[in-house]
């Protein structure tokens, strides 16, 4: 239970290469969950194992609380881990892989039996000691994997896309489960993901990364409603972004030129420095765009290219003066077909302006 600090830190795996991390600033504060979320291959795994002390970073510094740990050993820096894989020893029972951790530390006897006993219930498999790994399903492995990493009392737990190897169904289980022992343990959390929606359902704050640096840092509310450029908005729930031109400014908000010649507004971050003559990113999500009949009042013209039945909605994509706009529509306009002319509608409190 600790503050985790980042500063400036940087990882350079090949001499010519471009960084793999790129000066990371993150601040994870004692007891929170938090997340770096990002797409394949951006630098989170490689930021989680600096931590983690498997890796060294090429430059920058990382602190435990007041502790310098930028070049501590591993075993040093009172971390628990946990990934995809379970990384479970197959051969050994539920409690001896839960125990493990305390064997290096010279915990033993019955000081052992009661910490493993405690880490189980922690993670409701009590009475599964004696249990072989593969007599247990994914979901309990990946438990387990847990309380191996808990019961050392660890200042900080870091999880590396734990729930990868478990299907869609187990994986909304644990991922509810994780967050409920993090939060009775009250445990630090740095947790890994690609996906946005674990991301967003558990995370206390997240920072989302692309090419090995930090795009944002916010809550899963901030990251949604006010995503800081394409990058981000693109990513967290497939926004629109449309570059339409500036016809005027105020403080927080433009006026800017719709596809169809309709004027429209969009909220801006302060200080967005965005003038006349200026093109602005305008996102806006695929479910806060309402279509309606062509005719109706307000409404820009666009074309339906296809659809696609969720359950949930129906995804709609659909060109909009040239432009391609995803709408995700709980329930479209009576006869809808691919081909029609559609009215679509971007209501002004759903538009954000967004960096490039
Ligand atoms: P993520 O976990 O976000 O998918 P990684 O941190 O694993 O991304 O990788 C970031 C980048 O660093 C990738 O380009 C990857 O190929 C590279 N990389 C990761 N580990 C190594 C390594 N041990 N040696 C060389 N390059 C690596
Ligand atoms: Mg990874």
């Amino acid at each position: 239970m600790v503050e985790v600090r980042l500063d400036a830190v940087s990882k350079v795996f090949a001499r010519s290469g471009d960084p793999a991390v790129d000066k990371v600033d993150l601040v994870i504060q004692d007891g929170e969950f938090f997340t770096l979320l990002g797409p394949s291959g951006c630098g989170k795994t490689t930021t989680l194992r600096m931590v983690a002390g498997f890796y060294f970073p090429s430059s920058g510094r990382i602190f435990f609380g007041s502790d310098d740990v930028t070049r501590a050993a591993p075993n040093k820096r009172d971390t628990g881990m946990v990934f995809q894989n379970y990384a479970l020893f197959p051969h050994l029972s539920v409690a001896q892989n839960v125990g493990y951790g305390l064997r290096t530390r010279k915990v033993r006897g019955t000081e052992a039996k009661r910490r493993i006993d405690e880490a189980l219930e922690q993670v409701h498999l009590a009475g599964y000691g004696s249990r072989r790994i593969d007599q247990l399903s994914g979901g309990q492995q990946q438990r387990v994997a847990l309380a191996r990493a808990l019961v050392i009392r660890p200042r900080t737990l870091l999880l590396d896309e734990p729930l990868s190897n478990l299907d869609a169904k187990l994986r909304e289980e644990t991922r509810l489960e994780i967050r409920r022992i993090q939060r009775e343990a009250n445990t630090t959390s740095l947790y890994v993901t690609h996906d946005q929606a674990e991301a967003m359902a558990m995370s206390d704050r997240i920072a989302v990364m692309n090419g090995g640096t930090v795009q944002q840092v916010g809550t899963p509310e901030e990251i949604y409603r006010r995503p800081a450029n394409r990058f981000v908005a693109t990513f967290i729930g497939r926004s629109n972004v449309l570059s339409l031109p500036v016809l005027g400014a105020g403080p927080q908000h433009v006026e800017v030129a719709g596809p169809d010649g309709v004027t429209l507004r969009a909220a801006t971050p302060e200080g967005h420095g965005l003038t006349e003559t200026d093109l602005a990113l305008v996102s806006v999500r695929p479910e806060h765009v309402r279509l309606t009949g062509p005719d109706a009042p307000g409404a820009l013209r666009a074309t339906v290219l296809e659809t696609e039945f969720t359950g949930m909605s129906t995804n709609v994509s659909a060109d909009l003066a040239g432009t391609p706009l995803h709408v995700a529509a709980v329930q479209l306009p009576d006869g809808l077909t691919i081909g029609d002319t559609v009215g679509v509608v971007l209501p002004p409190e759903q538009l954000w302006v967004v960096r490039p």
